[in-house]
């Protein structure tokens, strides 16, 4: 067993849960403990079964309840040393035995699951991405990335299951009432991934083996799902494109559906 389900995926929050038959691990905890249990009660577990939590970035989207929840339930966080140094709020929280610092450039196991991150380009301390490995299958979780370059493609080809960030739509941020600095921030190269960046990644993967691709991490203010979906299947089109896609939007509200590998 090799299952993947994101809880919820945005700018307001995100959580995703990874199941084998030997553990159940959490990525990012950025949404209230009422939220992810809830989420967790529909897979027929709650946070007492999570084995260990690993961490992309500090931001609050991703680590909102992180601290809170090792606490109360005992559990491993898994995080570069960067990052519980700029999250004092819930690395003081986490007792010493489960704080677990990984090197960004190594890869370490938690039960029967092999994990590689890798450095993302996104303003956060030594924010990562993450390959999961299980019985010869590869899940990539890829949000929070500012631009994409080729070692971050190489790490993404050939995923069996991928999670990329396609967080707003140019046009919609540019008249959007966010603030200028923000809207510099997002589309800058340390920021978001737009629905085109993730449709030109999706075009360059499909041909090495990735098909099965979840969007996520939109914005709730610059963005829709339809338009993200649609985005990405109109560059399938125009670059006539016949490989199969098997492809959702990941949702801000709910869990998603379960992707078994
Ligand atoms: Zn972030
Ligand atoms: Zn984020």
């Amino acid at each position: 067993m090799f299952n993947f389900c994101n809880l919820y995926s945005g700018s307001s929050g995100n959580c995703s849960y990874i199941e084998t038959d030997n553990v159940n691990i959490l990525i990012d905890c950025g949404e209230s403990q009422k939220k992810i249990n809830t989420a967790l009660e529909g897979l027929g577990k709650s946070l007492s079964d999570i084995n260990a939590i690993i961490v992309t970035h500090e931001h609050s989207d991703h680590v909102k309840t992180l601290g809170a929840i090792s606490k109360k339930y005992n559990i491993p966080v898994y995080a570069n040393q960067k990052t519980f140094d700029n999250m004092p709020d819930q690395t003081n929280l986490i007792s010493d035995e489960n704080k677990k610092v990984f090197n960004t450039d190594d890869h370490f196991e938690i039960g029967d699951l092999d994990i590689h991150p890798f450095h993302i380009p996104h303003d956060a301390a030594e924010p990562c991405g993450y390959n999961i490995y299980n019985n010869n299958k590869k899940i990539s979780v890829a949000t929070d990335i500012g631009h994409i370059e080729n070692y971050i493609l190489k790490k993404l080809e050939g995923s069996n299951f991928l999670l990329l960030e396609s967080n707003y739509e140019p046009s919609i941020l540019k008249y959007s009432k966010y603030p200028y600095y923000l809207k510099q921030r997002i589309a800058g190269p340390n920021g978001h991934l737009s629905n085109q960046e993730a449709s030109d990644t999706i075009v360059k993967l499909i041909s090495n083996g990735v098909n099965n691709i979840m969007l996520g991490h939109l914005s709730k203010e610059n963005n829709f799902p339809e338009l993200a979906y649609k985005t990405v299947m109109e560059e399938i089109i125009n670059n006539k494109i016949n490989e199969k896609l098997s492809l959702c939007v990941a949702s801000r509200l709910k869990p998603s559906n379960v992707i078994n590998l």
